[in-house]
């Protein structure tokens, strides 16, 4: 019963999705929130970017992959999220790799939410650094966790928006914590950036949350419909990741040309607030006729 199988797509990502072996369904299963993935406009950049571009980077981003087109993509993720600069990876799993191994080591310590993405959990084991999960948004145990670590840096890591269960964090409560005990907050957006948020800007844009110890990690796989992730932070912690983080540093650079097709999804994102209320008016539409049969439902907008 545990044996995972995939289901082969002939086509695009869609509503409807069809494979060989089975009748065409209507698909409750993507992350392409906003109907970005398979956007005319996308592949018109995309195919754009490849005259420009090329199709590969040729190599890592230290070593001659890192291209013009990147560096206008962390411009523009600086600019819309309000951060003061940004890395950008080719996954979210490695985006979130990088970062807890990268300011942390043994004799560290990192607080994780027990339902934190499996990519966070990894990383975490990456660092060295002992890990401590707290009961799922429980502050006061994890006011108790930090009370209690006296020695060595503290980070905090939590999904922003949980992507299983689909609610939120109290990321305004996180941060407190985190200022009080002197700890790093590290913020997965996942499932926020795009959707929640003035312009879909995000999670932390939501509750206008700023400061030098957060680092927010989101992807652009998922609502933005491309491909890649990024981490946004203060200029100090990107440069450090540049020089430090080992998922940034050995792998080949993601093709710049979906760095130029990330910048117009990021306009569609912008100006889709459209698309944002037609997710919601299709949340609501399933919401109450789940409701009418009897399912029960988290607490998750
Ligand atoms: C999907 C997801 C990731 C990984 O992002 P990719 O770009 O798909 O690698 C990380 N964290 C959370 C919470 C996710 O849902």
């Amino acid at each position: 019963a545990n044996h995972r199988q995939r289901k082969t797509a002939l086509g695009p990502c869609d509503t409807v999705f069809r494979s060989p072996d089975a009748d065409a369904l209507i698909s409750f299963a993507s992350n392409d929130y906003l109907g970005l993935a398979n956007h005319p406009g996308l592949t018109e950049a995309t195919k754009a970017g490849a005259d420009k571009w090329g199709v590969g980077a040729g190599a890592s981003h230290l070593v001659g992959g890192h291209a013009l087109a990147h560096d206008q993509l962390e411009r523009c993720l600086a600019t819309y999220t309000g951060f003061p600069a940004c890395l950008v990876f080719s996954t979210g799993y490695l985006a979130n790799l990088a970062v807890p191994p990268a300011l942390l080591g043994r004799g560290d310590v990192i607080f994780a939410d027990k339902l934190n993405h499996a990519s966070l959990v990894d990383a975490a084991l990456l660092s060295r650094a002992t890990l401590v999960r707290y009961p799922h948004l429980d502050l006061a145990a994890l006011e108790r966790q930090l009370r209690h670590a006296t020695t060595g840096r503290k980070m905090i890591v939590s999904d922003a928006v949980f992507s299983m269960d689909g609610d939120i964090a109290p990321l305004h409560a996180l941060l407190e914590l985190a200022e009080r005990y002197d700890a790093w907050l590290l913020v997965d957006d996942a499932h926020g950036f795009g959707l929640l948020g003035p312009d879909g800007r995000g999670s932390l844009a939501e509750l206008g949350l700023m400061s030098p110890r957060l680092i927010l990690m989101a992807t652009l796989g998922k609502a933005v419909g491309v491909a890649g992730a990024f981490v946004a932070a203060s200029s100090t912690v990107v440069e450090w990741l540049i020089q430090k983080a080992r998922p940034y540093i050995f792998t080949t650079a993601s093709p710049p040309l979906l760095a130029e097709t990330v910048q117009r999804a990021l306009e569609l994102v912008q100006t889709g607030s459209d698309r944002r209320a037609s997710l919601t008016r299709n949340i609501e539409r399933l919401r109450s006729a789940l409701h009418l049969q009897k399912f029960v439902l988290l607490p998750s907008r």
